[in-house]
């Protein structure tokens, strides 16, 4: 692990009642008591509230799984960047991999989620990774770079600082198949050294989260990797004795 500040983060998705969540949020504040590793727990934004309660006065942050582009307005369903951050907020999750093929996320909206959320003071962690077809073609430059290129043209490289990148190779979500630690580590080293041809010292301080079947017993070897700055963590997020078990082997 590096000097950047490992992040650990809980993407509930659409799970959890109020009372399920408050609960889960009451274990993980209470197991991360006086542990040093930034952790941040996402739930659905009806939750927001509640969660927001549980944690006041822990370490533990935070955010949103989505947003709008938009300010305010005619947008029926939408939920805007400055009406999260007013819920204590801190990070954005914006363009997970399910949001891109179910929702038809493409780059470009990515993007200007990624600018909405930093314009409200959050920060986004901006999801990029490759599905097996497009690995086994030899693409994973290819989507890489279409999907980060177009962050970075839009917030420039400087606000790249005030941004994480989430790597979760698609084939690796939620299929109990995690890539290994040398295939992250690779794949978060390609994008370190692309950031760093327009900014050595921004690449220095991006943190890239691994995601993708992250559990306690594979968490401390991917956390170990030079240019893995934590992870992203769906399905064990949801059980507070996995998630702390994965938050313990980032510190
Ligand atoms: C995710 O959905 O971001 C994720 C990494 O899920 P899982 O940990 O369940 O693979």
């Amino acid at each position: 692990m590096s000097t950047r500040t490992p992040l650990v983060a809980g993407n509930w998705k659409l799970n959890g009642s109020r009372e399920s969540v408050a609960s889960l949020a009451k274990a993980i504040a209470d197991g991360m008591a006086g542990k040093s590793c930034e952790v941040l727990v996402c739930p659905t934004f009806v939750h927001l509230a509640d969660v927001q309660s549980v944690l006041a006065g822990s370490s533990v942050l935070l955010g949103a799984q989505n947003c709008s582009v938009e300010q305010e307005g005619a947008y029926t369903g939408e939920v805007s960047s400055p009406m999260i951050k007013a819920f204590g907020a801190q990070y954005v999750i914006v363009g997970h991999s399910e949001r891109r093929a179910m929702y038809a996320e493409t780059s470009d909206l990515v993007a200007q989620k990624a600018q909405a959320v930093q314009q409200a003071g959050m920060q986004p962690i901006v999801c990029v990774g490759e599905t097996l077809e497009q690995r086994e073609a030899g693409q994973l430059q290819a989507v890489l770079d279409e999907q980060l290129d177009a962050v970075v043209n839009l917030l420039g490289i400087g606000s790249m600082a005030q941004c994480v990148i989430a790597y979760e190779p698609v084939w690796a979500i939620g299929t109990g198949r995690s890539a290994s630690s040398e295939q992250a580590q690779e794949v978060h080293a390609m994008i370190r050294q692309k950031l760093a041809v327009l900014d050595a010292g921004v690449a220095q301080q991006v943190r890239i989260l691994y995601g993708g079947s992250v559990k306690p017993d594979n968490a401390q070897e991917l956390f170990m990797q030079p240019d893995i700055d934590g992870g992203l963590i769906g399905g064990a997020a949801l059980k507070a004795e996995s998630f702390l078990g994965i938050c313990a082997a980032a510190v």
